[in-house]
């Protein structure tokens, strides 16, 4: 099934640094447009990740269009009605955010939320049937330029290719390479979280924790300088905590593939949290922490446009927020379609300053949206605290059950807007719009 209008007519190879969301779908689409891709993954793809990520509509549309994903969303990824407002204390309902189903058909795709680990490994047979080549257990060590980008992998190989993607994550490697020469970027601490995955049949053993976990929906219980986040999978196996604090005083980092022990939990006052969140806590086999670091993404072009960087690598939004995924997928059919169009050598630095200048303005709005939504929800005691709940309880009343009379709250026709501006989008689309009518300029 081809997806793009056509395939380059100039095919090139593409080395990707590193085989998460971001790498693969990225991997997916550039085949797609007929390039050659390598994938190097510096875990050998045996492990089994934990945690669930979050499928906005603007991706769960882009991922319905690839083969076989329409049937693998039915059985893998669980619909969410809305999010689930709750005080930290005592897990009584604040607010309910219901997705619409009439905003939800306009906009012809879901709020889904699916296990890492599936989607990782329905991407990665997703590229094997498409002809992307692994390498698999070899972490990158340096890249170089001569004619082309050098790469040489953990234990000497060396692997040769016409353009580099770095999708090593939000502590890249690769990132270093192409921020104007200085080897770490400038960053900021700006907010720590810690994510949690427990058994269900544990939680069954438990009668007084039974109700935390509702299916179909995504809770999130308010706290002070900190929020958590519960979601079940599909299969109804796992449920998934993410404690998040946009506070900087939180920094400890840890490997997201490796469960944790709960010291990684001491910079979280959870003392104020409902004591049976705080058991259901303990009831997870560890946890995995990730520092969330925010860092100018302008120039960030390397080697005359020969690396570019995708995913988290690319852009620092918030770590298991609604849209660290969303942007990986979106950076990577944007990235894939404007080189669908590759006829030329000449043309790779235009179209890679055109990925940046399309994807740079979603991402910022994306970190900017995740970063508020987040601070919102991890307010202190006070009055911004009183009126946040003020306004959040008017969502329980059940004249707002119907779409129509969602206009008469400003709050909720605000939060509307937002989530409208980033659900919304097409990235495909973006760039048929740009090729439409820039092609002419870099046309042969
Ligand atoms: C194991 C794991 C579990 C996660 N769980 C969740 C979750 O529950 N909820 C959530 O919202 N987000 C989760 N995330 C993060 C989420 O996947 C990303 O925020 C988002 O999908 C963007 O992905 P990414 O591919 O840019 O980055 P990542 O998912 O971090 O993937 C980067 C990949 O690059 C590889 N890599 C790094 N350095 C090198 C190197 N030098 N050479 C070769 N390979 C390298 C890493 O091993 C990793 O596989 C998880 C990520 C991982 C890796």
């Amino acid at each position: 099934m081809s997806l793009n209008p056509q395939e380059a007519s100039l095919k090139i190879k593409f080395v990707i640094i590193g085989g998460g969301i971001a790498g693969l779908a990225c991997s997916f689409a550039l085949r797609n447009s007929g390039h050659e891709v390598v994938v190097v993954e510096k875990h050998d793809g045996e492990e089994k990740t934990e945690g669930c990520v979050r499928s906005p509509p603007n991706m769960t549309r882009i991922m319905a269009k690839w083969p076989g994903m329409p049937s693998f969303l039915q059985t893998h990824a669980t619909r969410c009605t809305g999010l689930s407002f709750r005080s930290s204390r005592t897990s009584e309902p604040v607010g309910f955010m219901k997705f619409h189903e009439r905003i939800m058909d306009e906009l012809q795709a879901e709020f889904l939320v699916i296990q890492h680990d599936d989607l990782r490994r329905q991407l990665h047979s997703l590229c094997m049937d498409a002809g992307v080549a692994f390498k698999r257990g070899k972490a990158v060590e340096i890249v170089k330029s001569s004619n082309g980008v050098d790469i040489t992998l953990e234990g000497g190989e060396i692997l040769h290719g016409t353009m580099v993607v770095g999708a090593d994550g939000h502590n890249s490697f690769v990132r270093s390479l192409v921020m104007d020469g200085e080897i770490e970027p400038e960053h900021i601490v700006s907010g720590q979280v810690v994510n949690i995955s427990i058994p269900t049949d544990v939680i069954q053993q438990h009668e007084d924790l039974r109700s935390l976990c509702k299916d179909n929906e995504f809770t999130i219980w308010m706290g002070a300088d900190s929020s958590i986040t519960g979601t079940l999978d599909a299969k109804m196996k796992m449920f998934n905590l993410s404690i998040c604090s946009p506070s900087p005083s939180h920094s400890i980092d840890g490997d997201m593939y490796e469960n944790h022990d709960f010291s990684y939990l001491r910079p979280f006052d959870l003392s104020g949290y409902d004591p049976r969140l705080q058991k259901l806590i303990r009831l997870g086999h560890g946890c995995r922490p990730t520092v969330h670091k925010v860092f100018a993404q302008e120039d960030i072009l390397g080697l005359n446009g020969s690396i570019v960087l995708v995913g988290d690598a690319a852009h620092s939004i918030l770590i298991h927020g609604s849209h660290n995924s969303s942007m990986a997928v979106e950076d990577a059919v944007t990235l894939g379609r404007l080189f669908s169009h590759l006829s030329h050598l000449k043309q790779i630095p235009v179209l890679t300053e055109t990925y940046e200048e399309l994807r740079q303005s979603r991402t910022n709005a994306a970190r900017v949206s995740e970063y508020q939504a987040l601070v919102q929800i991890s307010l202190p005691p006070g009055t911004l605290q009183e009126d946040r709940d003020a306004a959040l309880r008017l969502t329980l009343d059940q004249m707002f059950e119907d779409f129509e009379n969602c206009e008469s709250s400003d709050l909720l026709v605000e939060a509307w807007e937002q989530y409208l501006i980033l659900f919304s989008h097409d990235a495909v689309e973006a760039v048929d719009n740009w090729w439409s009518k820039w092609s002419f300029t870099i046309k042969a």
